[in-house]
């Protein structure tokens, strides 16, 4: 089997931005059971040479679950399946609750985790990203989804974990 891309975070954050930047048309849509297990979002991506699997955990919202839940899921997800686990967060928002709360469980996974922070659009939010050292999960990558930048940086770094 490929090593295996989990992408978890907070809503609205550029998850799924993200993971098309990453999958590009290989994408492929995953229904579990309803109200079984939450429904994913599978590719296959490729960097330096080397296939992996990646999952945007956050691919189909279920909003009928409380917010916190749904992200709990998210990590469960990612903790269970990933052998390299990508939290996005985002510049525009800063730390959350939501996002220390996540932090702290993939933490205790011990899984290799890749912080990006996400939205960093210009050259001057780059100094923005040192607040995010307090999440403990080591460096903070700064990535904009919407021009994709910083997302060679990522992978680089992904793939030492395969
Ligand atoms: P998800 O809920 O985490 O999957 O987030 P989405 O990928 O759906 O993105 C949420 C919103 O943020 C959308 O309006 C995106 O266009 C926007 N977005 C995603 N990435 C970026 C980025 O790098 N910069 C800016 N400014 N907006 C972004
Ligand atoms: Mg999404």
């Amino acid at each position: 089997a490929n090593p295996t891309i989990a992408i978890v975070g907070r809503p609205n954050v550029g998850k799924s931005t993200i993971f098309n930047r990453i999958a590009g048309d290989r994408i492929s849509i995953v229904e579990d059971t309803p109200g079984v297990t939450r429904d994913r979002i599978y590719a296959v991506g490729e960097w330096l040479g080397r296939e992996f699997s990646i999952i945007d955990t956050g691919g189909l919202d279920v909003s009928s679950e409380p917010f916190m839940d749904n992200i709990k899921q998210q990590a469960e997800v990612a903790i269970e399946e990933a052998d390299v686990i990508v939290l996005v967060t985002s510049v525009k928002e800063g730390v959350t609750d939501a996002d220390e709360m996540v932090a702290r469980m993939l933490y205790r996974s011990n899984k290799p985790v890749i912080l990006i922070v996400n939205k960093v659009d210009n050259p001057e939010l780059r100094s923005e990203i040192y607040n995010f050292y307090s999440l403990g999960l080591g460096d903070p990558y700064p990535v904009s989804g919407s021009h994709g930048t910083g997302l060679g940086d990522v992978l680089d770094e992904a793939v030492k974990h395969f």
